[in-house]
């Protein structure tokens, strides 16, 4: 630590499945992360990477550690602890590393580095600058990341969310713009909120830990942001396209957000949230899961008896690590896809995705939730059958 002393941290890496390719899955630093969590998540790694059909397969790492109490240096040299101890079990072509909570690009930025040297040392392990490269995902642009790659798992909901609009046959949301309310104002929820603005979906209430609001006439999410980092909360941001004022919407909490009258509730913050106690006051027409399992298996029977229409997260937030694989295949290749290339690549992966689940759906009348598992598994045992 700065101050001299030492500090130990427990860190992991599960590699979980690779008939599809390399294992592939986020690092999270993060206090309460176990092992058995990180398993858990390299599990849905396979399933979500098997359903956007990427030639990757499930992985997963974790650092027990809260990276907001320590200091730029210290946050460094954990980062670096970290890859000394894994680098001999990844690879370009064996483990790829991406980030999760807590590893943003700067610190994806580090852990690159950190296995350059490793490499250098190393007598027996060869790899080429773009092989290093391309081990780890979610680096910064000009450090060998791909563009788009922030704004990936929003923009990638949003494909889906269009395609399955078409379905639904409200295919024009300028007209009618479906109303849509966002728990969560983070990376995620903050590029999910601006691009459905974009596209013609009206976005009534967002929320972050500490304050919800809700603006009926429309919240205008970029100036939300930046409202939110000149004052330093979301509470006095209600903010349309023309002024932020309280008077546009007001202050609520994130149980009541859940329970707004809106077509569409989209969960983007945390885990559970949905639960037997509150899904049956829940009155959005579809609960749209960008967050990793924001529903209990409770809450998804409550949900389904109702006749609420659940997209599930393993098909709608599949679009981060769909530009991540997009990444690691632009540095093996020594390539720079332009952002309307990812966004074109993005778009046709979410959209076969979203058909294939919808069609098993709808061919064995089972939730798109099933659906997806049904899908995922069954790429997973012709690839067993080819092997
Ligand atoms: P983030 O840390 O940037 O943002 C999280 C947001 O949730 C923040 O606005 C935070 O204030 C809010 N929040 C925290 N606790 C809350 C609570 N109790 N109630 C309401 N809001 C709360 O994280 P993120 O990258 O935006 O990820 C959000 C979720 O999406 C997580 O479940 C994550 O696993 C999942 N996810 C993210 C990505 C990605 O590429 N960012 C990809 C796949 C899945």
């Amino acid at each position: 630590m700065d101050d001299g002393h030492v500090e130990l941290y427990h860190g992991f890496r599960i590699q979980y499945n690779n008939f599809f390719g390399p294992y592939k899955g986020g690092i999270r630093f993060h206090p309460s992360v176990n092992i058995d969590e990180v398993r858990a998540l390299a599990f849905w790694m396979m399933i979500k990477n098997a359903i956007v059909d990427i030639p990757v397969g499930g992985g997963k790492g974790g650092v027990i550690m809260d990276p907001k109490v320590l200091s730029a240096s210290e946050l460094q040299r954990v980062t670096r602890g970290y890859i000394k101890a894994i680098h001999s079990s990844i690879g370009p072509y064996v483990d790829v590393p991406g980030p999760d909570m807590g590893t943003p690009p700067k610190v994806m930025g580090w852990m690159t580095e950190e296995y350059k040297n490793q490499i250098l040392k190393s007598k027996t392990r060869k790899l080429t600058e773009n092989e290093i490269l391309a081990t780890f995902t979610g680096k910064p642009v000009d450090k060998g990341g791909s563009e788009g790659r922030d704004e990936a798992t929003g923009r990638g909901g949003i494909y889906v969310l269009q395609a399955l609009m078409g379905k639904l046959r409200t295919k024009n949301p300028g007209k009618t713009r479906p109303t849509i309310a966002v728990q969560g104002f983070g990376n995620l929820g903050y590029h999910f909120a601006r691009i459905a603005n974009e596209e013609g979906f009206r976005v009534v209430a967002v929320s972050d830990s500490k304050n919800a609001i809700y603006v009926p006439d429309g919240i205008d999410p970029e100036t939300t942001l930046d409202c939110r980092k000149k004052t330093g909360s979301l509470a006095t941001c209600m903010c349309t396209n023309s002024s932020c004022d309280i008077r546009n919407g007001k202050l609520i909490t994130n149980e009541e957000l859940l329970e707004l009258p809106v077509e569409i509730l989209v969960p983007a913050a945390i885990e559970n949230v949905i639960t037997g106690e509150n899904a049956h006051r829940i009155k959005a027409l579809i609960v749209f899961e960008m967050a990793n399992g924001p529903t209990t298996t409770e809450a998804d029977e409550v949900l389904e008896k109702k006749g609420i229409l659940v997209i599930p997260d393993i098909l709608a937030n599949s679009g981060g690590v769909t530009v991540s694989s997009f990444e690691w295949q632009q540095n093996l290749k020594d390539e720079h896809w332009t952002l309307f290339e990812i966004r074109a690549k993005l778009k046709k992966k979410m959209e076969i995705a979203f058909e294939t689940v919808w069609e098993q759906a709808q061919k064995n009348k089972m939730s798109l939730r099933t659906a997806a598992f049904v899908v995922a598994i069954k790429r997973l045992a012709e690839k067993i059958h080819q092997v």
